[in-house]
């Protein structure tokens, strides 16, 4: 049981989660980061899923 932590991707308990950071998925020691970082950390996420996608999609038009 617990969530994962979208930030660090580990799976803690859900007392590792403060109210608002649960709901973001991000653990209580990920959102004393600064907000930059979090953000920064978000478009990484977004690009490796673009990628990803996009190399999927290269490989079904084979
Ligand atoms: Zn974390």
């Amino acid at each position: 049981m617990g969530h994962s932590c979208r930030i660090c991707g580990k799976t803690k308990s859900n007392e590792s989660f403060s109210g608002k950071g649960h709901k973001n998925h991000i653990c209580k020691k990920c959102s004393q980061w600064p907000k930059g970082e979090i953000e920064a950390i978000d478009q990484q996420e977004e690009i490796g899923k673009f990628l990803l996608g996009s190399r999927e999609g290269r490989l079904l038009n084979i």
